[in-house]
């Protein structure tokens, strides 16, 4: 199936590990070409470069951090110099939260919300003009189950990324018009390197593999984590023209899940 993404140009943030490199190596192997946007710059730019060499694409690896204004302008203008603008923005950069609502001060709620939803404010303002001269294109937010299904222990992370639902959608609205199409995907376990991290810490060498399947067992449903190949191919269908008369809604990919219709 062509997916017509072929010499397309696709900004990733967090493109360099986990769900957004997966991502990455989905497109690539479309032919899109890439900037993959991260803070550590050396492994952006050694995933870069690794997907360069596998798929044979043009990428570029922007060092940034995306939860500042600063951040977001030099993606913006790395994109511009590089490639003179983008089809397609993954705004997929975040991280998870551990907290209570008792506890947490204002500069925790601040700095995720600038990482979760600020991020997309700025690099949809930043990169849709070129988007607009383009034609048109496609921008997807990585939001998560948690948006619509807390967890008790990150109502931080619940409430920011539920707030980037609601962005994405007014967002939509805004440039139906420009044959620009605006959706959220929210995964549901992903076993991305730091899962295993932070599982290993937990429950060592040993027990980190029983540790995971008892938080996938207690999610329910497949009682599995996706791989994030399995998350980054929905990521592409949405971004490819098969995916045409979609915009404006949020889609879940979590095995399940997912307590709610
Ligand atoms: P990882 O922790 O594996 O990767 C995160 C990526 O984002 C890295 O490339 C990291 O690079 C980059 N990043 C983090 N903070 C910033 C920042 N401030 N500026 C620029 N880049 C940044 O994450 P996952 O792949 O697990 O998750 C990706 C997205 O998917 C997140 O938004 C997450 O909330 C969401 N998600 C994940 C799920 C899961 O189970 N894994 C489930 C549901 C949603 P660097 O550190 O170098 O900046």
């Amino acid at each position: 199936m062509d997916l017509n993404l072929r010499d397309k140009v696709a900004v990733i943030t967090g493109g360099s590990v986990g769900i957004g490199l997966a991502i990455a190596e989905g497109l690539a192997a479309e032919g899109t070409n890439l900037v993959l946007v991260a803070r550590n710059k050396e492994r952006a730019e050694d995933a870069a470069a690794a997907v360069a060499d596998k798929f044979g694409v043009i990428t570029t690896a922007i060092a940034a951090d995306v939860a500042t204004a600063e951040g977001c302008d030099v993606v913006v203008s790395g994109t511009q110099k590089a490639f003179g603008g983008c089809d397609i923005l993954i705004n997929n950069a975040g991280t998870g939260s551990n907290e209570t609502i008792a506890e947490a001060d204002d500069a925790r709620w601040q700095y995720y919300w600038d990482l979760h939803v600020m991020a997309a404010v700025r690099l949809a303002r930043g990169l849709l003009p070129t988007m607009k001269t383009r034609g048109g294109g496609v921008i997807l937010h990585n939001a998560s189950i948690c948006a619509v299904q807390p967890l008790w222990y990150e109502p931080i992370y619940n409430t920011t990324k539920a707030a980037l639902m609601m962005f994405s959608k007014t967002l939509a609205n805004e440039v139906v018009g420009d044959n620009i199409r605006v959706n959220t995907v929210n995964p549901g376990l992903v076993l991305t390197p730091d899962w295993i991290k932070t599982a290993k810490q937990i429950a060592g060498e040993v027990g980190w593999e029983a540790h995971l399947q008892g938080v996938a067992d207690e999610a329910g449903g497949m009682k599995r984590f996706a791989t994030p190949e399995e998350v980054a191919n929905f990521f592409v269908f949405m971004c490819s023209n098969k995916a045409s008369y979609s915009t404006g809604s949020t889609y879940f990919v979590d095995g399940g899940w997912l307590k709610t219709v």
